[in-house]
């Protein structure tokens, strides 16, 4: 029997209601056979800094509206980090990097609850050095506004997914 916390509630291809979906990742049907990964998925995030300051955006759209987080998204398939950090700075942020401009920091696991799907992510960071003075033209139907946050001053609490708040208390909290 599907337990509880199962996202499908039959088998995608013979509609049995008999399968199992340990820890949702390993869906398998004993009905049909028919077996499905829900695997983890790839996503960049990028930190600009100046000498005592990091750049946060606050979302505009949900999962975790109004908290804060770093510029970034998923990596299309086909393409590499490097190449997804760029795009989506662009996207989001108006700005152009080049992939020669990211440092690399660290990856971080995160979790990405999206219309009651649980999705789980492998969040690589990268760090880009830049002047606070910069323009940002932010894509307003996913960020509401864009902060420099002094870095003894970040509120780890108003950050909302886990991967970028323990990298922030890691690697640059004062
Ligand atoms: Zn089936």
């Amino acid at each position: 029997m599907p337990n509880n916390k199962s996202f499908f509630k039959f088998c995608p291809n013979c509609q049995s209601e008999d399968f199992t979906f340990d820890n949702l990742v390993r869906f398998h049907c004993k009905a049909c056979d028919f077996t499905y990964y829900h695997t983890i998925a790839a996503a960049v995030a990028v930190i600009f800094r100046t000498e005592n300051k990091i750049l946060f955006t606050v979302r505009n759209v949900d999962p975790d509206k109004g908290k804060l987080d770093l510029p970034g998204g998923f990596i299309d398939s086909g393409e590499n980090a490097e190449a997804a950090a760029c795009r989506e700075i662009k996207e989001e942020l108006g700005i152009t990097i080049q992939p020669n401009q990211l440092r690399y920091i660290t990856t971080s696991p995160n979790n990405y609850l999206y219309k009651n799907i649980p999705y789980r992510t492998m969040d690589i960071f990268y760090e880009v050095k830049l002047g606070a003075s910069i323009a940002i033209d932010f894509a307003e139907d996913e960020i509401e506004e864009v902060v420099w946050m002094e870095t003894d001053k970040i509120d780890l609490e108003k950050i909302g997914f886990v991967s970028v708040r323990n990298v922030i208390e890691e690697y640059y909290f004062d």
